[in-house]
């Protein structure tokens, strides 16, 4: 079962305390079961699912629960954060210093991903501004250099490898010592696999290991062995210093929930999963932002709430220059890059009001995510400066050789980048309005329609209406279907929450 699968399954056993009468012992029963279920038909194993079972069971008891309580919240909401624990893998704290060399070594069995994720990773730090490289050790697998060398090209990134040199352990140090001479600042090491785990393998690691000395090393996985994870990991665990783990192939395979689950049972920091094939398919790995995905919270309700949850996850700078009314165009990369991991873009426009997917057939949905990789791509031939401007747009009108000289490092048209900086100019529009609402944001940053009174909401009403589509908004039935949106939204926010807890949009 992949697992877009297993989310929709899990999804579903929640949502059915939503349509039952009375939540009673048997109503809760029903539901862990049917988690369960779906938890080992994704083969995670039996005694993590034993395990969950007892502990959501330890949280909830159905016959002495208070009478003002949400029975059905408080099970979703248990069963949400024992999803959490169960890929919780524990703290991890190594992140790469600005200015001096880190050095990243992979190791894994041949297949697992290394080569690709190396690129991918080092993509990553690239856009994270790290001067980055890329060193080929891999001697063993024939034609692992060009494959390297084919990559990182694409991405333009400085690699090293070298064709004649057999010793794995030689090249690695020439190519680390060369970049460290050149002050780059994570140099990353690919190394060759097994098709198997054997001595000559892990003979191999130590060598380049001691050679180049790693600030880091990190075991790449590939999810489709499932269970067997946590045999592997421990194999190698054992062999090496393993820093941290990447779970690779999460996109498509059967036994992606045995093999997170399994990792992160023997305590392996997971930093990172692999999500596909193209250079950005890397995702950081957050627990409780992954579960949330898994579980493909995708509705009108839980807009607000997710604006709430990124910032719960690492905005919290953003949501402090919201309440300013302030946005930057790396604010709205930002965005565009948590919307693409959120998984199926319809899915984020189902919950922007005037963007449900009634108005969006399949066709429209993918060139919406093409747009939005493109912007992207414009984006990152910007510059800091240009990044992080408040007013992003400004700069360009006021220096207009920027658009050229980012229209040509991105392979566009001047136009394009126009349009791009319109945009934002739109985005930072609806933020400097919003930031202008009182009381639309809550205590703790969240925001809350609940807060508003009628005059208030109205303003809001506008300022959407005025951010979206005309055409959008007429199918909307105009301005009264965008308000009649927006008071089911505020009726269904006063639906009994409890205090606290995770809100999930499927409730
Ligand atoms: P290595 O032998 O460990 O270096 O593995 P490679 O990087 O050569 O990857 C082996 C294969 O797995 C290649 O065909 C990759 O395109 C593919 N691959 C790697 N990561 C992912 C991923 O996250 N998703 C998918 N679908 N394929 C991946
Ligand atoms: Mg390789």
């Amino acid at each position: 079962m992949v697992l877009a699968e297993l989310g929709r399954k899990i999804t579903g056993a929640l949502k059915s305390l939503n349509s039952a009468t009375v939540i009673d012992e048997k109503a809760f029963q029903d539901t862990l079961n049917a988690v369960c279920r779906a938890l080992l038909e994704s083969d995670v194993n039996v005694k993590l699912v034993q395990q969950l079972r007892t502990n959501v069971k330890a949280q909830i008891d159905i016959e002495n629960m208070a009478s003002g309580l949400n029975k059905r919240r408080m099970i979703q909401a248990a069963v949400f954060k024992e999803l959490v624990k169960l890929v919780d893998p524990g703290d991890y704290s190594w992140t790469p210093t600005k200015g001096k060399p880190n050095i990243i070594m992979f190791v894994g069995l041949q297949g697992s991903g290394k080569t690709t994720t190396c690129t991918k990773l080092a993509y990553f730090y690239q856009r994270k501004g790290f001067r980055t490289c890329l060193v080929c050790a891999d001697t063993f697998r024939a034609g692992a250099f060009d494959q390297l060398k084919q990559n990182a090209t694409k991405a333009r990134i400085p690699f090293y490898g070298n064709q004649v040199e057999t010793d794995p352990a030689v090249i690695a140090k020439e190519g680390v010592d060369r970049f460290k001479e050149e002050n780059f600042e994570i140099i990353i090491v690919d190394t060759s696999g097994r098709h198997k785990q054997q001595e000559s393998l892990f003979e191999e690691m130590l060598q380049v290991n001691n050679a180049v000395n790693p600030d880091q090393v990190i075991f790449v996985m590939d999810a489709s062995i499932g269970q067997a994870c946590e045999a592997q990991a421990a194999a190698f665990k054992k062999h090496v210093n393993i820093g941290s783990v990447i779970i690779t192939k999460l996109d498509g395979h059967a036994k992606g929930g045995g093999a997170l689950s399994a990792v992160a049972a023997t305590k392996s920091p997971i930093v990172f999963i692999g999500t596909g094939e193209h250079i950005d398919d890397l995702e950081p790995f957050k627990t409780q932002a992954f579960i949330q995905k898994l579980l493909g919270m995708g509705d009108l309700n839980s807009l607000f709430e997710k604006v709430t949850e990124l910032k719960l996850d690492d905005n919290e700078e953003l949501m402090q220059k919201l309440h300013k009314g302030q946005f930057t165009l790396r604010d709205m990369y930002e965005q565009f890059q948590n919307i693409m991991k959120m998984g199926p873009f319809g899915q984020i426009m189902n919950m922007i009001p005037g963007f449900s997917q009634d108005f969006m057939n399949k066709s429209t949905e993918q060139e919406s995510m093409a747009r939005l990789k493109k912007m992207m791509t414009i984006m990152d031939s910007m510059n800091d400066q240009e990044l992080d401007s408040l007013e992003g747009a400004k700069i360009f009108s006021r220096q207009p050789g920027r658009v050229a000289r980012v229209a040509k490092g991105a392979g566009v048209s001047n136009r394009d980048v126009q349009e791009l900086l319109t945009q934002y100019g739109k985005f930072a529009q609806m933020v400097r309005k919003m930031g202008g609402i009182k009381g639309l944001f809550g205590k703790n940053g969240d925001i809350n329609p609940k807060n508003l009174n009628q005059g208030q909401m109205n303003k809001l009403n506008t300022e959407m209406a005025r951010m979206m589509d005309p055409r959008v908004l007429q199918k909307m039935g105009g301005m009264g279907g965008l308000q009649n949106m927006m008071k089911q939204f505020s009726q269904s926010q006063k639906g009994g929450q409890g205090p606290g807890g995770p809100n999930f949009g499927f409730m």
